[in-house]
């Protein structure tokens, strides 16, 4: 692949990755958060990431990691965007911790990991694939136990009832996180 190809490919990638996010947010009244998502990725730090390891089929940031041992584009991308689960671990006298994350971003990351397995996955796609790829890294996350019950209990509720039933199942939780400080699950 040329340098060109690698650009343009990156950009097609993002761009669909964020228009898909942006409609699932939507279609669960976060409004503001389907806008922002992922701006971080148009900086300059993360797209010369993406430029150079770009690959197609995975994330380029993994690919940096396997090439330079670590990612700084990464840490750019985590550390602004807080509906990734790594942005909430915070550091404590007795070492780091993940924080609850509020039920909006536990929302977005559904949302983002949705789109991210249609992506990759193309027309393997299941309704429960993103669960299955939640429950095969679980090993390598690091959620507060709330959160993780919550991201679980949506990932499983869209295996068993599919998109449309839980799209509606989430504007239902958030209306009552909203009402009452928590989504109730
Ligand atoms: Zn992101």
């Amino acid at each position: 692949m040329n340098q060109l190809e690698k650009i343009r490919g990156h950009l097609k990638t993002i761009n669909e990755h964020k228009a898909l996010v942006t409609k699932l947010c939507f279609r669960c009244g976060l409004y503001k958060q389907g806008l922002l998502h992922d701006l971080s990725k148009y900086s300059p730090c993360e797209l010369k990431t993406g430029f150079k390891y770009y690959q197609g089929y995975r994330s380029p940031i993994n690919a940096q990691k396997e090439a330079e041992g670590h990612s700084y584009s990464w840490l750019h991308h985590k550390g602004r965007n807080p509906h990734h689960w790594e942005y909430w671990i915070d550091n404590a006298k007795d070492g780091l911790k993940p924080v609850a994350m509020p039920f909006e971003y536990v929302a977005e990351m559904f949302c983002d990991r949705v789109a991210a397995s249609m992506t990759y996955m193309k027309d393997k796609y299941r309704d429960d694939s993103a669960l299955k790829y939640f429950e095969d890294n679980r090993h390598s996350t690091v959620f507060h136990p709330d959160t993780e019950r919550q991201i679980h209990y949506l990932l499983q509720y869209l295996a068993d009832h599919g998109l449309d039933k839980t799209m509606k199942r989430i504007r239902f939780l958030l209306n009552r996180y909203r009402q009452t400080g928590s989504p109730g699950i």
